[in-house]
């Protein structure tokens, strides 16, 4: 096939202002390379370059978490989604098939312009009204074309016809398998309020577990709130890490905390961690809850309960790091991503012919 991917407006590809989208787009397109399909990334000014990018310019899109369910949507002058999307255009009768990886009412709303067909993955649950109702007005016209991370989420925007879940994958050679860990907590992310980084900092202050802290500072103030409200816990931020920096540390530690306060779509850290042999403990909410085996690969606790958490974290002899890691060989695999997106781009390129 010829594929043609394109990027959030958010950010760079590498720069982490993205969150999961960045690394979902990376994988995906390299084993699309890989299983030997032509493949163009769409991607803003700043990228990184070790893919075929074509580096667009323009104004950064507002974040969607940022914005009311009832807001109109927004455009910023020299629309970086805007510009991404009038090369897409240009370039359409070149590929097979688009995909769009951003969270956006302009490529929904752009589809039934484009000759070249649109594939959209759903990357956030349900935030904004004209999102909603643009993504259920292309899912009934192009039916198999809009796919979700999780049931969960897909669950979020009450669509009544048959949804595609496409759960992620990772490149497990590039996650060590750790089978004895170090006596810290991990908690990976960006630092925005959604993911509700304040909750594992209470549980690492209860339990004097230290917890070290891996992602983007997207919200200044909420971070420094943090700090100033949890002077004395033993937490340390150590910036926003490669993928390999980021597993060195994770996969010593004794478990992941995911913390989120909402819908989280899929979870991208859930396998990362996994693969590190790294038990994870999540609030019951969201795909995360679709992921982690109960007792088995880590511990569900009540959404928003930092006791649930301290609970959890006493509990964690139990639970055998060889099979966190069996989790991930066996489902998160980048193979494994790569035939779900190869059998979901060949199901809509039937449709269409
Ligand atoms: N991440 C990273 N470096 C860090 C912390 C996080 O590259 O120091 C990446 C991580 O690999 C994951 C992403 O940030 O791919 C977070 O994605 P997730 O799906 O968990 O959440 P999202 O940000 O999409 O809500």
């Amino acid at each position: 096939m010829k594929l043609l991917f394109v990027s959030t407006p958010v950010g760079p590809l590498g720069s982490g202002l993205g969150g999961g989208v960045e690394l979902s787009l990376y994988n995906a397109a390299q084993e699309m390379l890989r299983r030997g399909h032509q493949l163009q990334v769409i991607a803003p000014v700043g990228s990184r370059n070790d893919l075929p990018v074509v580096q667009i310019p323009g104004n950064l899109q507002p974040i969607a978490q940022d914005q009311e369910r009832i807001d109109p949507i927004t455009m910023p002058e020299n629309s970086l989604l805007a510009n991404m999307w009038d090369y897409a255009r240009q370039v359409q009768d070149q590929c097979d098939l688009i995909v769009n990886f951003a969270y956006d009412w302009l490529p929904f709303y752009l589809t039934p312009f484009f000759r070249c067909p649109i594939a959209h993955l759903v990357s956030m649950g349900s935030l904004s009204n004209a999102l909603d109702q643009i993504i259920k007005q292309i899912v009934r016209q192009f039916p198999d074309t809009v796919a979700f991370r999780t049931k969960t989420q897909a669950d979020t925007f009450a669509i009544e016809q048959q949804c595609t879940y496409l759960s992620n994958g990772i490149d497990l050679s590039l996650y060590n398998f750790c089978p004895i860990s170090k006596q810290q907590l991990a908690w990976l992310g960006r630092i925005s309020p959604e993911k509700g980084l304040e909750d594992a900092v209470a549980a690492s202050q209860i339990t004097n577990i230290p917890l070290k802290i891996m992602g983007k500072i997207q919200d200044d103030s909420y971070w420094e709130k943090i700090r100033q409200d949890y002077p004395n816990a033993p937490i340390e931020y150590l910036g926003f890490l490669s993928t390999n920096k980021l597993q060195e540390i994770l996969r010593e530690s004794r478990a992941l905390l995911m913390t989120h306060r909402w819908v989280e779509a899929f979870g991208n850290v859930i396998i990362e961690s996994l693969a590190c042999g790294v038990p994870v403990i999540s609030y019951s909410r969201g795909g995360p809850a679709e992921i982690v085996q109960d007792g088995k690969t880590g511990f569900l606790v009540e959404p928003d309960s930092v006791p649930g958490l301290v609970e959890a974290i006493a509990r964690l002899d139990e639970i055998d790091r060889h099979t966190c890691r069996h989790q991930a060989e066996t489902k998160y695999s980048v193979q494994a991503l790569g035939d779900r997106f190869e059998k979901w781009f060949y199901q809509i390129l039937k449709m269409r012919s």
